[in-house]
């Protein structure tokens, strides 16, 4: 059977370098915190790794911090905040977004509940920021602003400068969730003046389970996980070398073939874009189409229900998701589809394609074939 994988915003495969790289890897066991030779030799591999993530960022290698991934980075970044404020500092407020991921919007509920004041600027109907709220919003109390780089479901991308620009001015500090964007459009941390930038690999040809947080220079920081002096006692745990191997050489191809990509992926999305619009009356393709993620494209069908589609596509091998993956399971339409006006029914018909490195035009080809009677057939039940 054929299969098209569809679904690289939910996770990529691993590179064959990036593979080649842990299995050579697995050989070096020694604890990287060790002060023998096996120890210095795995010290040496994760500070080769750390230059390679720092250097697809635009950052210095110091401000790297490994993490078990984007969420832990994302949590991290909240708690050093949730400390100052109860360590009484004067900004005792946070503003992020309503379609940030649910590793920021949860903890958002989380510290909500507890009493932390934490406003969510809503976006308009392509899923940019509403820069006009955002700038009733800030003041002088704001302590940080999160705002992610790329939307993981829409592919919406933010003006992160403007929003770093107009936060500064006030004295916040500003983070950014670039987990989608790694890969595919120029990130640098340096030219955007970003305090903080969390990035994951699996999402750009590298291992699950292992991430970054970057940290700029006199940026505030405290450890989310305490034990031990890795990281310069940023992050206690014994190191995972090989995952973190795994993620500096997926880093490397990432940026020595991110203009090549950005190009195959936006040219595959609108193929498929124009395609579906060509064969399918009655579509609504949601995010924003000039600011949009290369390898991104979220269409509403109405009267067929997301769900059905994405098991009919599946049974042609074909592997797409509706919202995010991290939301499916639960019934409920997507919250980032909602909040960027899209409206109830419409976001109950959406399906996220999302392109990565292996796919190619015969990949769009097939969904062409395949998709039109499924939506066809889908629509006639649903008259039914
Ligand atoms: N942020 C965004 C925008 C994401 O897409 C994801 C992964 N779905 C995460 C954070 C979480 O990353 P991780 O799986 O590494 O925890």
């Amino acid at each position: 059977m054929r299969f098209v994988y569809l679904d690289n915003n939910a996770t990529t495969p691993l590179h064959e370098d990036v593979i080649a790289s842990m299995n050579e890897a697995l050989a070096l066991y020694g604890n990287a915190s060790s002060m023998h030779a096996f120890g210095r030799d795995a010290a040496f591999k994760i500070e080769e790794a750390r230059s390679a993530v720092a250097d697809v960022i635009g950052a210095p290698s110091g401000s790297i911090v490994f993490t078990s991934g984007a969420s832990e980075a994302n949590n991290t970044v909240f708690n050093i905040f949730r400390e100052r404020i109860d360590l009484g500092s004067k900004r005792n407020r946070i503003i992020t977004t309503e379609i940030e991921h649910p590793s920021i919007i949860e903890t958002v509920a989380y510290l909500r509940g507890r009493g932390y004041r934490i406003d969510l600027c809503p976006v308009d109907n392509t899923g940019r920021v509403r820069l006009d709220v955002l700038e009733r919003l800030l003041a002088e109390d704001v302590a940080l602003v999160s705002v992610m780089f790329g939307n993981n479901e829409i592919g919406t991308i933010q003006p992160i400068k403007e929003i770093v620009e107009m936060a500064h001015k006030v004295g916040a500090y500003v983070h950014s969730d670039a987990t989608q964007a790694i890969g595919k459009i120029e990130v640098s941390m340096k030219e955007l003046g970003l305090d903080y930038l969390s990035l994951s690999a699996h999402k750009f040809y590298g291992p699950k389970g292992v991430g970054a947080l970057a940290v700029a220079k006199g940026a505030p920081f405290t450890p989310y996980i305490h034990g031990g002096h890795q990281e310069s006692g940023r992050r206690a745990g014994t190191y995972n070398t090989v995952a973190i191997i795994g993620m500096g050489v997926a880093a490397g191809i990432a940026k020595r073939d991110r203009k090549d990509e950005e190009q195959r992926l936006w040219k595959m999305r609108e193929m498929l874009r124009k395609g579906i619009i060509e064969r399918i009356p009655n579509v609504v393709i949601n995010g924003n189409q000039e600011h949009c993620l290369p390898g991104t494209l979220d269409v509403s069908f109405p009267h067929a229900e997301g769900e059905s589609i994405l098991l009919y596509l599946d049974l042609e091998g074909i592997q797409v998701s509706t919202g995010s993956a991290c939301a499916s399971g639960s019934l409920e339409p997507s919250y980032v589809l909602l909040s960027s006006g899209v409206d109830i029914e419409l976001a109950h018909g959406s399906i996220r394609f999302s392109f990565g490195r292996y796919n190619t035009e015969d990949d769009v080809a097939y969904v062409l074939e395949k998709l039109p009677p499924i939506i066809k057939r889908l629509r006639e039940m649903s008259a039914l």
